[in-house]
């Protein structure tokens, strides 16, 4: 697991959730980038625990002003790997995430090289390092933008 995130108070790497685990920090960490990867597969979670992760790790990640984040959620055709995938689609096409995301694009209709990949790199360039795992277009991610949220609406 790689840490994109780094505790304000003793500077070591940790996760975007939860506590520091080095001194216990609960503030906010820096952000060493504006493109997070959420791995919704790790540990094997339901389907219904996956789109819980994915609705907590969005409101972290509109805290932290993170701009889009790199959904992995798998493609199983069967069994519980191809039913996250089937709940996070159908949350994002029936709106459930809609204050927090702008546009999401599903790994298959992005594939590496294909308009819809250059459109989204045009939008974000930072995601190129990312993207070139959708080589294939890949079914097993997707690709959110995130809303900004100004500092008023928080409040
Ligand atoms: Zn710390």
């Amino acid at each position: 697991m790689t840490y994109s995130f780094e505790c304000l108070e003793c500077g070591n790497p940790r996760g975007m959730q939860g506590e520091c685990r080095q001194c216990g920090s609960q503030d906010l960490p820096v952000s060493h980038s504006d493109t997070i990867v959420l791995n919704l597969k790790l540990g094997s979670p339901t389907a219904q625990e996956a789109l819980d992760r994915l609705t907590i790790a969005l409101r972290r990640a509109s805290e932290l002003g993170i701009k889009a984040m790199i959904l992995i959620h798998g493609y199983g055709a069967s069994g519980e790997g191809g039913r996250i995938k089937q709940v996070i689609h159908h949350a994002l096409d029936h709106h459930y995430f809609s204050d927090r995301v702008e546009q999401y694009h599903f790994g298959e209709h992005t594939a590496f090289g294909s308009e819809a990949y250059h459109a989204l790199l045009r939008r974000r360039p930072s995601l190129k390092g990312h993207l070139k795992h959708f080589k294939e277009g890949n079914a097993g991610m997707t690709v959110l933008l995130l809303a900004t949220v100004s500092k008023n609406c928080l409040e």
